[in-house]
């Protein structure tokens, strides 16, 4: 299990800097750069209860992550080996904002 900080405060699974969910998939298989990695548990924040988020008043401070970027020396085989992740937002394409994973690292 891997220790998981995340400040995606818009997303429904969020609390406490921390994530709600059992264990997050990380997408962007070709990513070549953290700004290309995502969150795929990605839930955006609405009036209704999440629907995937087991409690959402229990944030885990530790998760499984299954992660599909290819090119990042923390993945063994579609799992994260880091010992700690963040999870946080960032601005592509001039203002748009997307989530990101701010541990990968290239494994080139
Ligand atoms: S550190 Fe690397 S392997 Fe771990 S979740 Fe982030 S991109 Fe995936």
């Amino acid at each position: 299990m891997t220790s998981l900080h995340c400040s995606v405060q818009g997303c429904a699974n969020y609390k406490d800097d921390l994530c709600c969910r059992p264990d997050i998939m990380v997408g962007g298989p070709d990513s070549e750069d953290k700004a290309q990695t995502y969150c795929a548990n990605f839930l955006e924040e609405s009036g209704d209860a999440p629907s995937d988020a087991v409690d959402d008043a229990s944030p885990n401070p530790s998760l499984d992550i299954h992660c599909e970027v290819a090119n990042c020396m923390y993945n063994e085989d579609r799992a994260c080996s880091a010992r700690h992740v963040d999870i946080r937002t960032t601005r592509v394409n001039g203002g748009q904002i997307k989530t990101e994973c701010a541990t990968f690292h290239s494994a080139r």
